[in-house]
């Protein structure tokens, strides 16, 4: 049935080589028992998942019914674990979730057999290892030995022609260990069990050939076999194995079994990930309405306080550090004298002499309407004013009829005459060209209009509110 031909297998764990086997041969009959002694580390584990496929060798051969392994392919291997091989560990590594008869039911489910056929034959393992009444238990309300036996199920019930034991009894007592014994020695009449023990008595009384390991070596063999397996005749022809395959409908079942039998796990999952979802949701919109803030902010600054280009243009600046230049170093006189302070004819002086900008603004403005660089996107509104203001006049309240204006108003309440007084002083000349001074003395001031329709610019509607009245419509 197997072969191992001088099989070598070497770990490499941080940089230096473990030699786990060291050329180990042996040939297994068809049906036998053999137990596999030796001290911890010497190989044994190693040994049994190279031939069960769980674990590749370095050098050497295995052949299975003749076979070589050399040339195995994944698939290969698949269909060999699936088919030929039932493994039982110290562990039981059964699924804790899932009840006795599933957790057999499971190890079909990769061999592409029909749910029913799968019940059925996982029922018979059960009552095999006599569990027949305790199919519908978790592995947790069962012993130790119930649970290996639950393994020993699990590793039959496809069938296997080979059975690997990896220190089946090694976390039971006595009593339950032979049980277990008895169990798999009834089951080697029929196949080949290889088992892995630390507890000789139980190999001598039990195994019908014993292989002790020391270090990677084999050192005895009880009942050596020798014949070789006649290579398979006709490879090409060999009835076609079942390959290992689940049906798609197989594999959601099972997914969504796996979700439901963990309610919790699977709700504490979806809300941790809908927690990141919603954080990272919430940072977009803030940092998005951040922005819409920030552009409202803008557009209601900008309405207020416009960019505005005049015909001419006072620079501001000039005249502030003059200002403020003015009182350093004031004593270097001497100081039994009388000076004058000319602070307020410096004042004065430097008012007089302010530097006017002159704009082109004819040229400007035949720049904007070319919209140059799209700006008509970037811009609510453009507005030209060309120096005229309403005259609208209104009765006051003793009926006489008067202008409203605000230059006007403030002319005949301080009862002087305000077009004089802006043209001697600078600084209410100053005050009327500086929009956001004039803007203030006006009573009456141009709607904002869009140039193509000549409609209102929607900025109006979003900036005032309507208290009486309607909207002009032209
Ligand atoms: P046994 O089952 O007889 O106790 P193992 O077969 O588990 O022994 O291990 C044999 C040797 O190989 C030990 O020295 C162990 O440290 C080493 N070994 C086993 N598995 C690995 C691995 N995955 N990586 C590195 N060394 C390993
Ligand atoms: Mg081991």
């Amino acid at each position: 049935m197997l072969t191992l031909k001088n099989i070598h297998k070497t770990y490499t764990a941080g940089g230096t080589d473990v030699a786990a086997l060291k050329g180990v041969s042996l040939n297994f009959r068809k049906s036998e028992f053999v137990a596999i002694l030796g001290p911890s580390g010497c190989g044994k584990t190693t040994l049994l998942n190279i031939i069960g496929g769980l674990d590749r060798y370095s050098d050497g051969d295995l052949k299975i019914g003749g076979r070589s392994t050399k040339e195995f392919k994944d698939r290969d291997w698949d269909t060999y674990r699936n088919h030929s091989v039932g493994f039982v560990f110290q562990s039981y590594n059964l699924i804790p979730h899932q009840s006795v008869l599933r957790n057999v039911e499971l190890a079909l489910t990769l061999s592409g057999v029909s749910r029913a056929e799968r019940r059925r034959r996982a029922k018979e393992a059960l009552e095999k290892v006599g569990l027949g009444d305790q199919l519908h238990k978790k592995p947790a309300q069962m012993s130790g030995g119930q649970m290996q036996r639950v393994a020993i199920a699990r590793a039959l019930v496809n069938n296997p022609e080979i059975l690997l034991a990896d220190e089946p009894t090694g976390a039971l007592d006595t009593a339950t260990s032979v049980q277990i014994m008895e169990i798999l020695k009834e089951i080697a009449n029929e196949r080949l069990i290889i088992m892995v023990t630390h507890n000789p008595e139980l190999a001598e009384y039990y195994a019908t050939r014993t292989v002790r390991l020391l270090d990677g070596e084999i050192v005895s063999d009880s009942n050596p076999y020798t014949e070789e397996w006649p290579a398979p005749e006709k490879p090409k022809k060999r009835k076609k194995e079942k390959h290992t395959s689940m049906s798609f409908f197989t594999a959601l079942a099972l997914s969504l079994n796996n979700l439901m039998t963990k309610k919790a796990r699977t709700f504490l999952t979806s809300f941790a990930g809908s927690i990141g979802i919603i954080g990272i949701a919430l940072i977009l919109a803030l940092s998005n309405g951040v922005q819409t803030y920030i552009d409202a902010v803008q557009e209601d600054t900008l309405s207020t306080y416009p960019l505005s280009i005049e015909a001419e243009n006072v620079d501001m600046s000039s005249m502030l550090t003059t200002l403020t230049g003015m009182h350093s170093g004031e004593s270097d006189h001497e100081k039994d004298r009388i000076y004058p302070n000319e602070v307020l004819y410096d004042l004065i002086n430097t008012m007089n002499s302010l530097e006017t900008d002159t704009n082109n603004l004819a040229a400007f403005k035949k720049y904007l309407d070319s919209n140059p660089e799209g700006l008509q996107d970037h811009v609510s509104a453009i507005r030209y004013g060309y120096g005229q203001s309403l005259s609208v006049f209104v009765k006051d309240p003793e009926g006489s009829i008067v202008q409203s204006d605000l230059n006007d108003l403030v002319a005949r309440i301080m009862g002087a005459d305000m077009e004089e007084m802006q043209s001697s002083i600078p600084m209410a000349n100053m005050m009327s060209t500086t929009p956001a001074f004039s803007n203030g003395m006006q009573l009456w001031e141009e709607m904002l209009t869009d140039k193509d329709s000549g409609k209102l610019n929607p900025l109006l509607y979003e900036q005032y509110d309507l208290i009486h009245g309607s909207w002009p419509d032209a």
